[in-house]
């Protein structure tokens, strides 16, 4: 596995397609060469190739996990009533709703998300709580202490006017209760927290795992909630392009912008995956390039008879 790994890193480290993203600042600064790749086996082996002790910001793969926590402490259908389950087909980024409901159309993109960051805990909770919240869950998937990167928040504050413009629509509309300003700050603080490679593999394992994560053996998420969030990855979970996804990679997935990626097969794997460059739909193009490659070599698609 250790060498067939570095074999698939090796294939696509000359590829340089794609740009880093710079919307945010400091994530301009990433190395575009970062390249890593991390496979974790549901009975808690994780083999790895290329840089996975670099750590990066988690950005929208904060979502899923953020998700699984909100229906942890809220219940699976208070949550539905605030966010919805259908694929939006739409950039991660856009101010829209479902009519009728004035639901976000799913909690993978910001909309949803930043309505899912403040479900966190209760309705008392306040913006440090739901962050710690965040914090502690995520360190339970990752079996380590993780922490906010204040660099990364503080310079995605700085230019989070698209969110701030997410979070007074969603409050017009009632979707949440708490201060716009607020929620936005501790959303992007939960996109801030640091990840590496071989943490996301991980952390997706437990997914994987029906919520136990296979390094120490704690039930981290209940099975129902683990099989949920892994349905709604595989829906929305990679932007604009998740149709295509699906179906060529079929690995339920979650990419984010500063060039994470995980995947996550039930009863079998947790994949991360890290490098920078992104493709026009925000996903990293070598990471999908390493993701197409498992798939095909080790059958690793949820459609494939096994
Ligand atoms: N914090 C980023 C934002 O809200 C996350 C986006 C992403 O990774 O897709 O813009």
């Amino acid at each position: 596995m250790p060498d067939y790994l570095l074999e698939v890193a090796e294939a696509v480290r000359e590829d340089d397609g794609g740009a880093v993203a710079d919307y945010i600042p400091q994530l301009a600064e990433a190395s575009p060469d970062t390249l890593a790749i991390a496979v974790t086996t549901v009975n808690g082996r994780t083999h790895a190739a290329g840089d996975v002790d670099v750590e990066f910001s988690i950005q929208s793969i904060s979502k899923p996990f953020a998700y699984a926590a909100a229906i942890m402490d809220r219940g699976l259908e208070r949550v539905l009533r605030t966010v919805g389950l259908e694929p939006s087909g739409e950039a991660f980024n856009e101010l829209s709703l479902e009519t009728g409901t004035h639901r976000p159309k799913n909690p993978m993109i910001n909309a949803g998300a930043i309505a899912t960051h403040q479900l966190l805990l209760g309705e008392d909770a306040d913006e440090d709580a739901r962050v710690e919240r965040a914090l502690d869950f995520f360190s339970r998937l990752a079996g380590r202490p993780l922490a906010v990167d204040r660099a990364v928040y503080e310079s995605e504050m700085a230019t989070a006017d698209r969110n701030f413009a997410i979070a007074h629509m969603l409050r017009t509309h009632g979707v949440i209760a708490a201060a716009a300003h607020d929620v936005v700050d501790g959303y992007t603080r939960q996109c801030s927290i640091t990840v590496t490679a071989a943490d996301l593999s991980v952390m997706a394992a437990t997914l994987a795992c029906g919520g136990v994560q296979p390094v120490t053996g704690e039930r981290v998420v209940d099975a129902a909630t683990a099989r949920h969030t892994l349905a709604v990855m595989a829906g929305s979970g990679m932007y604009d392009a998740a149709g295509s996804w699906l179906t060529t990679v079929g690995i339920p997935a979650k990419s984010g912008v500063s060039g994470g990626l995980i995947g996550a097969l039930p009863g079998q794997v947790g994949i991360g995956a890290m490098s920078p460059r992104l493709d026009e739909h925000g996903n990293s193009v070598r990471g999908v390039k390493m993701f197409e490659r498992l798939s095909r070599d080790m059958g690793m698609h949820l459609m494939q008879p096994s």
